[in-house]
């Protein structure tokens, strides 16, 4: 029979896959509640109106890469493609709005059909973050700068650049646009066809086109720098001039639009320095008519996203294992015991523990070899009716008894030791 698949662009996580994303979002979640981000968690299925109403008909994700179905019921439902639209209708929904702290942070699986290669999955784990609140620049430098510590910590700062551009507030983008299509409809004949279509439903999003000769004509192009007006301007200034001060190392990119209509104002990619269309590892921005968008209030907000497996794609992957010990008796019918001393054995971050129940103590001693164990402790009759266990060395194959009341300290103290 052959085997079953996965569906295409889609994963299994198992073994150290899973250890490095688990690993990845412990890092960020620890990063983010230090800085008093609340963990949020909106569910994988969505009304298709939350993303319909913000994203844009226009946009990649709505225009093609949505999974959306209608339900038993008629509800028309997706698979969620992105996070902010849904923390957006998460507090809206829970009438939680008006709360004194405004800053989320959430991981987990988001949908798109996009054509599946190394870094683009149909299934991919973002971790992200929002903030919401009054429209200050100050949040957007917050933003960056645990993006950069994320980085940093990661190890992963030097591998990328953190590109910024500006859209401008509406009536910025609105001017920009206007001068931006004239200009392009001059051109229109020698853009890509893709591009051509693109003038006519998000013409923005032909800057950022990877055609050559879109290239070419885009280089130019009038730039949105030259068009913001004066509080489009101050808001840009004071963002650079933070950066600059923090020694924060930035480009900006008059041509990074992002994909999704409801950024205004900040927008940033860390991107790593090969030129392919899966380089963005992380991306964000800021939003301004979100939250009005889907009935809430006239909040800002701003935020970023990082998908695991591109964090995964430009990280040296970490194979420093912890160590295992392994557990068994000499004879079955001692088995029972080995549970109870299980139960005492303190969970600690710095061993893993597996207990071995099946074969004689030969093959349980070679199980412990292949497993790769440290060490072992091993329930004799003898030693267990005077409260002891053995503990073997499985490099040295030194055996010492201990007494079974003092277990932890004992097992940390072979680990400090390093035999
Ligand atoms: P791209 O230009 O690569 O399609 P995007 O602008 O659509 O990215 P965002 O919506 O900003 O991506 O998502 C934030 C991050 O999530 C991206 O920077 C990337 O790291 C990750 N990401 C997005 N789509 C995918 C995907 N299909 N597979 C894996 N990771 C993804
Ligand atoms: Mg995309």
């Amino acid at each position: 029979m052959q085997k079953p698949n996965t569906v295409k662009g889609t994963k299994d996580l198992f073994g150290q896959d899973a250890k490095d994303h688990e690993n990845i979002k412990k890092i960020f979640s620890e990063i983010c509640e230090f800085m008093n981000y609340e963990n949020i968690s909106t569910p994988i299925l969505e009304h298709s109106s939350t993303f319909t109403k913000t994203l844009g008909v226009s946009s990649d994700i709505i225009s093609k890469e949505m999974y959306n179905f209608v339900d038993q019921g008629n509800d028309h439902l997706v698979l969620r493609p992105e996070g902010t639209a849904s923390v957006a209708r998460a507090i809206i929904t829970n009438s939680i709005q008006d709360n004194q702290n405004q800053r989320y942070y959430y991981h987990g699986p988001m949908f798109r059909r996009e054509k599946p290669q190394s870094g683009r999955l149909r299934q991919f784990h973002q971790v992200g973050l929002e903030t919401f609140g009054v429209r200050d620049f100050h949040f957007d430098v917050e933003t960056i700068l645990i993006a950069e510590k994320f980085l940093n910590l990661l190890n992963i700062r030097n591998k990328v650049k953190l590109e910024i551009n500006t859209l401008g507030n509406i009536e910025s983008r609105k001017n920009y646009l206007d001068e931006l299509v004239k200009f392009l409809k001059k051109n229109k004949s020698s853009l890509s066809e893709e591009s051509k279509k693109r003038l006519e439903v998000n013409p923005l999003r032909i800057l950022d086109s990877k055609d050559f000769s879109d290239k070419a004509i885009v280089s130019e192009a009038p730039k949105i720098l030259n068009y913001l007006d004066e509080e489009s301007l101050k808001f840009f200034e004071n963002f650079t001039y933070y950066l600059d001060e923090l020694k924060i190392d930035f480009e900006i990119n008059p041509l990074m639009v992002r994909g999704l209509d409801y950024y205004n104002h900040t927008t940033f990619e860390y991107v790593t320095f090969e030129d392919k269309s899966q380089n963005t590892v992380l991306a964000g921005g800021r939003y301004d008519g979100l939250l009005k968008s889907l009935g809430g209030n006239e909040l800002s907000g701003v935020g970023w996203a990082a998908g695991i497996e591109r964090i995964l794609l430009n990280k040296k992957r970490n194979n420093n294992r912890k160590k295992l010990i392994c557990c068994f008796s000499t004879t079955q019918s001692l088995n029972s015991e080995l549970f109870k001393i299980l139960k005492e054995l303190i969970i600690s971050e710095n061993f893993n523990c597996s207990l071995i129940f099946s074969g004689n103590l030969k093959k349980k001693l070679n199980k412990a070899n292949k497993l790769q164990s440290f060490g072992c402790i091993i329930l004799g009759e003898e030693e267990y009716k005077e409260g002891n266990v053995i503990w073997k060395n499985l490099k040295t194959g030194i055996q010492e008894s201990f007494s079974i009341s003092n277990i932890n300290n004992f097992i940390l103290k072979k680990l400090e030791n390093k035999d």
